[in-house]
């Protein structure tokens, strides 16, 4: 039996984890479940696959996870130092579906211990991907993606040399506001940018598409996973969301990863890794899609995607400080401080004041390192917020 945790566990990749797990039980052995402040989906969740312990990210919440587990035989935790007992358990296979920085710790303990890790959380490889990937290679574990264009950008190199590609083109369906306006963008609502129009994907991520935030963090995930120059990586918009990636080599071909927008399709590829497995995701008839449109982004609508250049340019705890910076301005906007287009001022001005602390940003990569400079970057961007606000 294959040992699994899900940390992230009630989120949306979470959820569509559980969904291929309960389809074939008996073949795993449930360690850990994490989830937040939603505790009866986690206790639900937790019952029904007999796992050994349940965290929810919440101490508050933590009475209302024993009386949820009562009589069940899975142990009930609860914050951070929890978190990482959970994580340091020993599994096979640990899917790192939290969203945010705060999947980073989990995730390195996960490697430490050995275990295959899922990576959907592409935060952690934005903030630190240099310790992921050493952890990784000291602990003798493997990284594989989930995020669905790098997860069909790792199948279009199965069996090819990474020397022998050109480029890697990974696709954005434009989010939300892909035919809005610049003018009517800086008015947007949260409410406006949380419905996406082909994957079903949480809140935070799903804002992320449409100021393509998610794609600059895509951007440097890429760079991180496969090792290419970022003059080798190239966004292209594609609203059908139908061409997850495209990977081209130096012969002049270039091998597209095309299927249905479902999640379940990269999870289960990560899950039955190095095998192929039927999974229960639509098969696309592109008879009936008829045709696949595509365009360069506008880089006036999308200032992310310069941003993640910079990012790579820059190097060091850079990425640390672009996606603290993100979290902490996708907070200001969700909480209506700063409007949609301000997410990347901030962004860029906490950068350009951080870019001058070079003894910070330049420091060796440990967690002590990065947990320091993401939350000086919070710091920075709450009151760069506090000034526009004020
Ligand atoms: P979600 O918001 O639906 O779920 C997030 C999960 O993390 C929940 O279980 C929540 O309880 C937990 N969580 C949130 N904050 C936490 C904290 N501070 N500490 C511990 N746990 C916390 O998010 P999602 O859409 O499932 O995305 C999860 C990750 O997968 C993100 O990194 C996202 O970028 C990535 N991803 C998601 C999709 C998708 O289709 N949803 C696709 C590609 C990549
Ligand atoms: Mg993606």
């Amino acid at each position: 039996m294959k040992r699994v945790s899900i940390f992230g566990a009630t989120g949306s990749i979470g959820q569509s984890t559980i969904d291929l797990i309960k389809r074939d039980a008996g073949a795993y052995d449930v360690v850990a479940l994490s989830g937040g402040a939603n505790v009866a989906q986690l206790a639900e969740d937790a019952r029904a696959l007999a796992a050994d312990v349940a965290v929810t990210a919440y101490p508050d919440k933590l009475d209302e996870l024993r009386a949820a587990l009562a009589g069940s035989g899975v142990v009930a935790a609860a914050g951070t130092e929890a978190l990482i007992e959970a994580a340091e358990r020993p599994a096979d296979w640990v899917m790192s579906a939290i969203v945010g920085a705060a999947g980073l710790t989990p995730g390195i303990k996960a490697l430490e211990q050995g275990a295959t890790l899922a990576l959907a959380n592409k935060e952690s490889l934005v903030t630190a991907g240099a310790l992921m990937l050493g952890t990784a290679k000291t602990h003798g574990a493997q990284l594989l993606p989930v995020d669905s264009e790098h997860s069909a950008i790792f199948q279009a190199l199965r069996g090819e040399d990474i020397a022998s590609v050109e480029k890697i083109t990974i696709t954005a369906s434009g989010g939300a506001f892909r035919d809005w306006s610049l003018e009517d963008m800086a008015r947007a609502t949260p409410e406006q940018a949380a419905s996406h129009p082909n994957w079903d994907m949480g809140q935070r991520i799903t804002i992320d598409s449409a100021s393509m935030f998610n794609k600059a963090l895509e951007v440097i995930e890429t760079k991180e996973f496969f090792g290419v120059l970022p003059a080798q990586i190239e966004v292209l918009v594609h609203p059908e969301s139908l061409i997850h990636a495209l990977v081209g080599f130096k012969d002049g071909a270039q091998m597209a990863h095309v299927g249905a927008p479902d999640m379940r399709h990269a999870i289960g590829y990560a899950l039955h890794y190095p095998e192929r497995r039927d999974l229960p995701v639509a098969r696309l008839d592109l008879a009936k899609v008829g045709q696949l449109t595509f365009s360069a982004p506008d880089p006036q609508k999308y200032p992310a995607l310069r941003l993640a250049w910079d990012v790579m340019e820059m190097g060091g705890l850079s990425g640390c400080v672009f996606n603290a910076a993100k979290e902490i301005a996708l907070d200001g906007f969700i909480d209506h401080k700063i409007g949609f287009l301000e997410m990347a001022i901030i962004v860029e001005d906490t950068l350009t004041k951080m870019s001058g602390d070079t003894a910070l940003l330049y420091a060796d990569m440990t967690l002590d390192t990065v947990n320091a400079v993401d939350q000086e970057a919070r710091r920075v961007a709450a009151a760069l917020i506090k000034k526009r606000e004020g």
